[in-house]
């Protein structure tokens, strides 16, 4: 993966506010359903440092999840501030760019398992 495509030129909500639109160097577009990112959260709260083992549950976090602020951390990642008052999260650029849901990447042979560290 070229290094582009872990750089994003734009974040932001999508056109109908309802997800988080990701434009990447590489001219890559990604749209998250805040949910499905906040099940994703990769802080030592949510993900079992030692086991990897993911300690949140679909069933602990509303529906309407929401981020109501988004920081740049550094120039790898991005924290989110979620309406559940949930903030320790920090998503590696990479990390999301992993989790891109649209059909081009989930198809893609090196997208990386599940698990992968
Ligand atoms: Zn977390």
């Amino acid at each position: 993966m070229n290094d582009s495509a872990t750089r994003p030129e734009s974040v932001g909500p999508s056109e109908d506010g309802a997800q988080l639109r990701i434009e990447w160097k590489d001219g890559h577009v990604s749209f998250y359903p805040p949910r499905s990112l906040r099940l994703r959260c990769p802080c030592a709260g949510c993900v079992d440092e030692l086991t990897g083992e993911r300690m949140l549950t679909p069933g602990m976090v509303r529906e309407d999840v929401h981020p109501l602020s988004i920081q740049y951390v550094g120039r790898y990642a991005l924290q989110f501030h979620w309406s559940d008052g949930h903030s320790t999260g920090i998503f590696p650029f990479e990390y999301l760019r992993g989790l891109c849901p649209c059909s081009v990447c989930t198809s893609a042979p090196s997208g990386g398992s599940e698990n992968s560290q």
